[in-house]
């Protein structure tokens, strides 16, 4: 069918989106003739005539007498329902008197500031009743039932207390709230509102967890004890831990306001978060001395008289050279022993190397390949490797102030001379990691007096097992970034937020 328009009134409609230019609105008379059953007749009639438009002027907006939303074709209904929400609610003009009516023994009407009061509420002069808009709109669509608002309207003035119960009460009426927002953003539909909503959760627990993470590091360090003796909320002293969190609160006023939004069970400061936190940095800390050994020779040095709350301790260091040729002796871990025997002791050993990935009969077989591989050079390789040396490094003003084995091995680093002397430095690092007790020995062993005197006695193995790798090789964890820290802690609990 042809479609005529009228160049008078095009200015009128309403401009739509791409799909629905090409459906035109039925053409609705003021005097309300045209019923939503002519309408439906009238499509099945000309079926071919589906391009309708919405056109604002022929809108009726008293809300007594529009015709409700079904009676539209449904896929115009949409349009209807942007050109309702673009003209706004329906309210007489300033001048009207809205007129009284006796209810019970007092006269009653309509007040104008329930326009201010209620952002939802339309009246209808011709009928005298009171209506709701985004309920008069999606009700139909709504999976709740509606009410007076919808339909019949409402007017009984004397139970005014229902129109603020209409908004605060009702989840049909929510809803059509929010699918009027959704239809005028399509952008930010709910869906997107959620999405936005979910981006803004994860950056705010990000700041959480990272709250709580560098006072966990701080308290680490200082081989400090994490938790009080009273820590409610009006507690004066709620321990180290939460007191820490209450100054970082203090000092940026981003993370307080965050914090205290937090959600009660995702404050993420519980003494669970505090300890998965510590064994992040504990597993990150040994991951990197693990890292360090590389596939090259180390020695174990076992001090088993740590004793506490009458458990049998063993304290495993291990003396290796570092890629950098430098001799570093650092603490693996503690593990109970059942007794102090010799076998015994092996197995506790044996099961601390394997959880960090070591082996102890990797230790023997380094230690003999390194010995083996030597064993099958001929010994006049070895002594024309040895001469060369000698002459090379009696030259090599770089050799000249060297203090000691260790020194010498470093220096043989730096210069990349470890690798044309291969043999000799092989030599010298076995020679470096025999066990011999050294000062750093005696700074792993004072350390771990230190912060077994500080922490509680009755606390779990794998507690003070974080501690003191935490404490003792503090410097290690200096060098860790705080983001490998957190993804380690995100991996431990698949329940929590992404970062
Ligand atoms: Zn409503």
């Amino acid at each position: 069918m042809e479609i005529t328009i009228d160049r008078v009134r095009q200015k009128h409609w309403v401009e739509t989106d791409s799909i629905m230019m090409k459906k035109f609105f039925p053409e609705l008379s003021r005097d309300k003739a045209t019923s939503s059953a002519n309408l439906e007749a009238s499509e099945t009639q000309h079926p071919n005539e589906s391009i309708k438009v919405v056109d604002y002027e022929l809108l009726e907006t008293d809300p007594g007498i529009r015709l409700p939303i079904s009676s539209y074709h449904p896929d115009i209904q949409n349009e209807v329902r942007k050109a309702y929400l673009k003209i706004g609610r329906h309210q007489p003009p300033h001048n009207f008197v809205y007129p009284w009516s006796v209810q019970g023994k007092q006269r009653r009407r309509f007040c104008k500031n329930w326009f201010d009061l209620y952002d939802w509420i339309d009246y209808s002069e011709s009928k005298d009743l009171a209506f709701c808009l985004p309920c008069f709109l999606f009700k139909n669509v709504s999976k709740y039932g509606g009410d007076h608002f919808v339909g019949d309207g409402f007017g009984d003035w004397k139970h005014a207390q229902r129109l603020a119960n209409h908004a605060t009460s009702s989840n049909s009426h929510v809803n059509c709230v929010h699918m009027g927002y959704a239809l005028m953003n399509p952008n930010q539909s709910i869906k997107a509102a959620f999405v936005n909503q979910t981006k803004q959760m994860n950056v705010e627990y990000r700041v959480r967890v990272n709250t709580s993470l560098i006072a966990t590091k701080f308290l680490l360090r200082c081989g400090m004890p994490f938790r009080g003796s009273d820590e409610s909320l009006n507690s004066l002293f709620k321990g180290p831990f939460l007191e820490l969190v209450d100054t970082l609160k203090e000092i940026n006023p981003e993370i307080a306001s965050v914090i205290d939004c937090a959600p009660g069970n995702n404050l993420m400061t519980a003494p669970k978060i505090q300890k998965d936190l510590a064994a992040a940095c504990a597993c990150e800390i040994t991951q990197q001395i693990i890292c360090d050994i590389a596939d090259d020779v180390f020695f174990v040095l076992i001090d088993e008289s740590g004793d506490v709350a009458g458990k049998e301790q063993m304290a495993v260091v291990i003396r290796y050279v570092s890629s950098e040729g430098l001799v570093k002796e650092r603490f693996l871990g503690i593990v109970s022993v059942k007794e102090t025997s010799a076998k015994s002791l092996k197995e506790a050993l044996e099961k601390l190397l394997s959880i960090n990935g070591l082996s102890l009969s990797s230790i023997r077989g380094q230690g003999y390949d390194g010995a083996s591989n030597m064993r099958d050079v001929p010994e006049v390789v070895v002594r024309h490797q040895l001469q060369n040396y000698v002459r090379n490094v009696r030259c090599d003003p770089n050799f000249a102030k060297l203090k000691g084995l260790s020194d010498l091995c470093a220096k043989l680093v730096e210069t990349n001379k470890c690798k044309t002397f291969d043999m000799v430095y092989k030599l010298l690092k076995l020679a470096l990691v025999l066990p011999v007790a050294t000062a750093s020995v005696e700074r792993v062993f004072s350390a771990m007096k230190f912060v077994k005197s500080q922490l509680c006695n009755k606390m779990s193995d794998q507690w003070l097992n974080d501690r003191l790798v935490t404490f003792i090789e503090r410097d290690v964890l200096g060098t860790i970034n705080n983001d490998v820290i957190l993804a380690h802690f995100q991996e431990m609990d698949s329940r929590r937020f992404s970062l």
